[in-house]
């Protein structure tokens, strides 16, 4: 398959490696959006969250701590995000993995958070949570 990630951890493509296991590898992102900026990706190829099986995101995401801190204990962040871009309008590679961001004073990552609850009243929130209840039971 034509796909970035499997080539890395097949070894055809380079990659500054700093975990594996039997289902998991992590390797610095090229990009080092900030220092330490790291990659976490299933070695089976996934393309992304809406396709990752239970067993594959244990695997994936139980790394994920471990790999916070470490990043905490090398780089000594100021605090630190945990990203997944799904689809659009972000991902631009697709094999599922999830972005560690370590955060610094003064660094240049910008993630923002909007806060629109003055748009909501209860039954706005009520019909909101009722269409993802009705989802997840159609999922079974
Ligand atoms: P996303 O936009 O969430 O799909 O993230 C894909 C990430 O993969 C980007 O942050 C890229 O910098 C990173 N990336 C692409 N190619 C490589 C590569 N060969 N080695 C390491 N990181 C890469
Ligand atoms: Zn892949």
């Amino acid at each position: 398959m034509d796909c970035i990630f499997c080539k890395i951890i097949d070894g055809e493509i380079p990659s500054y490696k700093v975990y594996e296991d039997a289902f998991v590898y992590a390797f610095l992102d090229i990009s080092q959006g900030t220092k330490g900026h790291t990659l976490v990706i299933p070695k089976k190829h996934v393309d992304n969250l809406y396709g990752l099986d239970e067993r594959t995101a244990k695997a994936v995401f139980s790394v994920v701590p471990k790999l916070a801190n470490a990043l905490k204990k090398a780089f000594n962040p100021i605090g630190l995000n945990v990203v997944n871009n799904t689809e659009k309008p972000l991902q631009s590679v697709n094999h599922f993995h999830i972005h560690l961001l370590p955060r610094y004073e003064n660094d240049t990552l910008n993630i923002s958070m909007s806060n629109n609850q003055s748009l909501y009243d209860e039954s706005k929130y009520t019909a909101v949570s009722d269409a993802i209840k009705s989802a997840l039971n159609k999922e079974k």
